[in-house]
């Protein structure tokens, strides 16, 4: 489904993706791991075309999108979650998700047709789909699921989902751990998902990658992962 050979994002001198190469099979959930400034959203946002990648190619089914514009790589079936939300808060659930599905579809459905997307994906990130509600009360459970939301509702085939945890507490990461699993075994998405804590989702992911300082030290099971000296010394130091 994806893969990233010898990407490479530089910040004038700064390396902060460096030779990154991994790959992800359809179906598959992959952990992306690291500590915080590790690298894992700039990946991110050199293959959703956020940023274009200094150097280094991505491929998605075969197709090199790398270079491609954040609205290209929507279109293809790239769906991503920004590791900050950012709703239109003046707006409600069901419109911020609607506005999702017209992007994704480059514009080309009906408002019908969009609504409809919208509702599914509400409904799979466990929001109320006939909400009058506005993205201004929600906490930050609820952000995390709008983010997810918007992301589904332009029906990708991959999902990227950076830092799904973060601000949750211990009950709220299990189920956001579910629900990822979930969308990946009912639809089939395939998910690459950033974390800098490995917590629940070790339960989850069927491989794991770990980033330091831009570069990948480690590739393997989540059994490995917890086994592994150098993952155990980046995240506890040595
Ligand atoms: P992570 O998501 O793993 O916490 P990031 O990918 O956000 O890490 O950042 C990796 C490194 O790149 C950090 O040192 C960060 O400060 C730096 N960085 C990220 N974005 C920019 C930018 N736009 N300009 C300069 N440096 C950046
Ligand atoms: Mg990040």
């Amino acid at each position: 489904m994806l893969q990233v050979e010898g990407l490479t994002k530089r910040f004038g001198g700064f390396t902060a993706v460096d030779k990154v190469s991994f790959t992800v099979a359809q179906g598959e959930i992959l952990g992306l791991l690291g500590p915080n400034g590790s690298g894992k959203s700039t990946t991110f946002n050199c293959i959703a075309g956020t940023l274009r990648p200094s150097a280094g190619s991505v491929r998605l089914a075969g197709a090199e999108i790398g270079g491609s514009t954040a609205d290209e790589t929507c279109r293809r079936g790239i769906g991503r979650t920004f590791q900050i939300p950012r709703p239109f808060r003046g707006l409600t659930l069901l419109e911020n998700a609607t506005l999702a599905a017209f992007y994704g579809a480059g514009g080309h459905i009906d408002r019908a047709e969009a609504e409809r997307r919208a509702r599914d994906a509400l409904r799979l990130a466990q929001l109320p789909d006939d909400a009058a509600a506005t993205a201004h009360g929600l906490g930050a459970a609820g952000l995390k699921k709008l983010e997810l939301a918007r992301a589904l509702a332009t029906q990708p085939k991959l999902l990227l989902a950076d830092e799904s945890l973060g601000g949750l507490d211990t009950g709220e990461m299990r189920q956001a751990a579910d629900m990822l699993k979930r969308i990946r075994d009912e639809r089939g998405i395939t998910i690459v998902w950033v974390e800098h804590i490995m917590g629940v989702l070790l339960s989850v992911v069927d491989r794991v990658v770990v980033l330091d300082h831009g570069a990948v030290i480690f590739r393997g099971t989540p059994a490995e992962a917890q086994e592994d000296a150098r993952v155990a010394e980046v995240y506890l130091g040595p």
